[in-house]
């Protein structure tokens, strides 16, 4: 490969592209919530909430966050259980985990104060190089770049690349140009405003060249190519998975267990759940009191199906055959289990859930009011 720096604008080009941007970007920035301050514990905890989850979805759980556990300290001395909690419904919950463990050690190696080493920072569990990359600018201004899907997006345009983006190739150039934009003042304030046009303006779908205040600059716009750049990712389709869950009951209360480590939902409670073997409806009284004996040690009989919920997780859709099941006895001689507990239906509100499990626990509550 050719210096990527060959396909960047001069550096007359460049200056203007910073001067247009930062100003659009006075007028037009969004008031959000961790905006609103430069506390690195602030824009560190919103970057992590923002990956993968759309910015209206954030902002009630970041207030939420923010006024439960609202230094790192109080985060790394938080119990897990209180971090899923808060957590709940945002979904990557690797994400908090991550979050907790990086909180706990800041609060070791660095006396609590968020490290402005960048690699430093980049040692921190859950924080990469575009992580790193907007802590570090927004929080303290250093000069340092960000590349994430939007600025992804607006760079390949500007740069008219019409290679895949996403390639060891497309992430030199990308990056490269994330570095050479920057200017030596008001980093932080540029990559957000980068970040911004990208997302309000420089969309996906039907980007809006006509109130783009770097149309002029844009490659991508003078040779009309906007719709074609970048190159998309193929879609892989979604694989169907058939699961079931099971409400187990005793004495009023129902039995919960918690993921352990390397599962899916790790450190969340759940209700029995797992993948059906069986295509047809028979025999499975027998497949799901089976499960819930190996992964629980609690023998059941099977009722009645209650619901069934659909969702999608990673490159799967669900289908979660929800079932009521009575106690029967525990099978002591069980190999490796997980923790569990019975829990009367009010109690299940302060447990940390999946999200189907959530949903699950909102219908035993309403039946048992
Ligand atoms: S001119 Fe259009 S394609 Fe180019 S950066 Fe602006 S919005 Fe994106």
């Amino acid at each position: 490969m050719n210096d990527p720096r060959a396909m960047l604008p001069d550096v007359a080009c460049r200056r203007a592209l910073r001067r247009r941007l930062l100003a659009w970007y006075d007028d037009h920035a969004r008031d959000l919530p961790w905006r609103r301050t430069n506390d690195p514990y602030a824009v560190w905890l919103s970057e992590i909430m923002l990956q993968q989850t759309q910015v209206e979805t954030v902002k009630p759980y970041f207030e939420r966050f923010m006024k439960a556990l609202p230094t790192v300290e109080a985060l790394a001395r938080a119990d897990e259980h209180e971090v899923l909690r808060l957590w709940e419904g945002l979904g990557y919950y690797r994400r908090a985990r991550q979050l907790h463990r990086a909180a706990q050690i800041i609060l070791t190696e660095h006396g609590g104060r968020f490290p402005r080493d960048p690699e430093a920072v980049r040692r921190l569990p859950g924080i990469g190089r575009y992580t790193a990359g907007a802590i570090l600018s927004i929080a303290f201004d250093a000069q340092e770049p960000i590349l994430e899907a939007n600025t992804v997006r607006l760079l390949s345009r500007l740069l008219a690349y019409a290679g895949p983006p996403h390639s060891g190739e497309g992430q030199r150039i990308l990056w490269a140009t994330a570095e050479i934009l920057l200017p030596r003042r008001k980093a932080g304030r540029f990559n957000q405003a980068l970040m911004e046009l990208g997302s309000e303006v420089c969309t996906a779908r039907a980007p809006r060249c006509m109130d783009c205040p770097v149309a002029v600059l844009c490659r991508a716009n003078q040779q009309e190519r906007q719709q074609e750049i970048p190159l998309a990712k193929i879609k892989q389709p979604q694989q169907p998975v058939r699961e079931a869950a099971l409400v187990v009951r005793r004495r009023g209360r129902v039995l919960l267990l918690r993921w352990p480590e390397g599962r899916r939902w790790a450190g969340l409670w759940d209700f029995p759940r797992f993948p059906l073997a069986g295509e047809s409806h028979t025999g499975i009284d027998r497949e799901l009191a089976e499960n819930v004996r190996a992964l629980t040690g609690v023998m059941v009989a099977p009722g009645r199906r209650i619901t069934t919920l659909t969702h999608g997780v990673t490159r799967f859709r669900i289908t979660l055959d929800c079932y009521e099941a009575e106690y029967v006895s525990v099978d002591k001689t069980a190999a490796t289990l997980l923790e569990t507990r019975w829990l009367r239906p009010a109690e299940l509100a302060d447990y940390p859930l999946s999200s189907t499990g959530r949903k699950l626990a909102n219908l035993v509550q309403k039946n048992a009011r």
